[in-house]
């Protein structure tokens, strides 16, 4: 396998873009090497402008969970590209897709759609601040809520991956409303209620972790968090943006039996183009403009494309069940291929896998991990053609095109690359 083509558009790409990458987490700093450049992609497939092929398992970082050009989803963008590209203005199928959302998110009575899991994000919290009259933020380390000010505390995802403990940039007063915690521990969520409980908005968290790896929450955790934010009058937001309608249909609030007041979406919703959303409580949501005074906007929010995709795959995985089903059995095959000592987490389509022989259950125990180790493996399955996403500290995603014969290869491939 050779990368000459990506080398030298990667060379001219670090001139004018920074880093080379669009976004921090394409970049192979952690793992070594430099990133392949795609040029097109299929089903479970993708290929390099070297004319590599690889079995896709970052599927555009969650977005694709049917895999790469689904016929439905090809479709509803050609019928789309015929009325027009965006209007800023009312269209139908932005309330279809409200009304698609709602009816798969028990606690979701109300939504307004954004263009990423950022806005989505960014909103809620504003939202949350909003509706309680309170500045302070709970967050859990590890767990990444987007590039928003506030929460970029002890972050997961690209901030784990460089080693950036807190971004420069963000004034000490916007950090200074975020409380961050060690995920699964119920103890120091109590212990940060008993202190400030007053002023604490909301609790933000991933239902599942997918930012420092894949990390489930402990059973009774998030049963925790729903009394512990109950009592206290802050709103529990789940950031679901890489959960939902992946873990389950109805996210992880389904999976898990927990209503949550707010949840933020993006990725799987817009069918693998730019779309966030937020909603929750219907009180809460008629506080966002112009039915009430907390401000939120967007040129491009509902675009007729990017909503025309995230309906075709709602409906989609609405009319097929057994996506899910599948999910799960591809899933514990390729788990069942990994030695004792790695630890293997997974919840349904999200694993990952852990270089180390303990339990993963918060950021502490990741950062245990042979990160070494996992960039040998890394780059031994790329070779072999199995594409991961670059870093210890992000999960890996199945999609409903991975076949029999994908899961097959990849387990062959790490046998041998978990050796290395
Ligand atoms: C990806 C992600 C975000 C940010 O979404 P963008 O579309 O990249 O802005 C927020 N929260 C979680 C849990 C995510 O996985």
């Amino acid at each position: 396998m050779n990368h000459v083509k990506s080398e030298a558009i990667f060379e001219k790409a670090q001139k004018l873009i920074p880093g080379g990458v669009n976004s921090p987490v394409r970049a192979y700093r952690s793992v070594g090497g430099n990133p392949p450049f795609i040029s097109r992609g299929n089903g479970s497939r993708i290929w390099d402008i070297d004319g590599n092929e690889y079995v896709d398992y970052v599927g555009s970082w969650g977005p694709l969970l049917l895999g790469h050009r689904h016929p439905d989803i090809l479709r509803a963008l050609a019928g789309a590209l015929e009325i027009g590209t965006s209007f800023g203005a009312p269209t139908e199928q932005e309330v279809e897709l409200a009304e698609a959302i709602c009816d798969a998110l028990p606690s979701v009575e109300m939504v307004r759609l954004v263009n990423s899991g950022t806005e989505a994000t960014m909103a809620a919290i504003r939202l949350a601040r909003g509706f309680t009259g309170r500045d302070l933020a709970v967050k859990f380390e590890g767990c990444y809520h987007g590039h928003v000010d506030s929460p970029l505390v002890k972050a997961g995802s690209g901030i784990a991956t460089l080693g950036i403990p807190d971004t420069q940039g963000v004034p000490k007063s916007f950090s200074d409303t975020t409380i961050a915690l060690p995920f699964n521990s119920v103890d120091a969520v109590d212990a940060a209620f008993r202190a400030h409980g007053e002023r604490i908005a909301a609790v933000i968290v991933e239902p599942v972790v997918g930012n420092m790896g894949c990390v489930p929450p402990a059973p009774g955790f998030l049963e925790a968090l729903r009394e512990i934010t109950a009592r206290h009058g802050s709103l529990l937001i789940f950031d679901e943006v890489m959960t939902g309608f992946r873990v389950a249909f109805g996210g992880a609030q389904k999976r898990y039996g927990i209503r949550p007041d707010l949840t933020t979406l993006g990725k799987v919703i817009g069918g693998g183009l730019p779309v966030g959303a937020y909603g929750g409580r219907a009180d809460i949501l008629r506080k966002v403009a112009p039915a009430g005074p907390v401000y939120q906007a967007g040129t491009l929010s509902g675009n007729p494309l990017a909503v025309a995709a995230g309906l075709a795959m709602l409906r989609h995985l609405k009319a097929h069940p057994e996506i899910y089903t599948q999910l799960e059995e591809r899933g514990a095959a390729l788990q069942a291929a990994v030695p004792k000592d790695i630890t293997v987490n997974r919840v349904g389509s999200m694993f990952t896998f852990f270089f180390t022989g303990g339990p993963v259950t918060d950021y502490e125990s990741a950062k245990r991990s042979d990160t070494a180790r996992f960039g040998r493996f890394f780059r031994k399955m790329l070779e072999r053609g199995i594409y991961l996403p670059p870093s210890q500290f992000e999960a890996a995603f199945l999609s409903a095109a991975h076949t029999e014969e994908d899961i097959r290869r990849t387990v062959d491939a790490a046998r041998e690359a978990f050796s290395a």
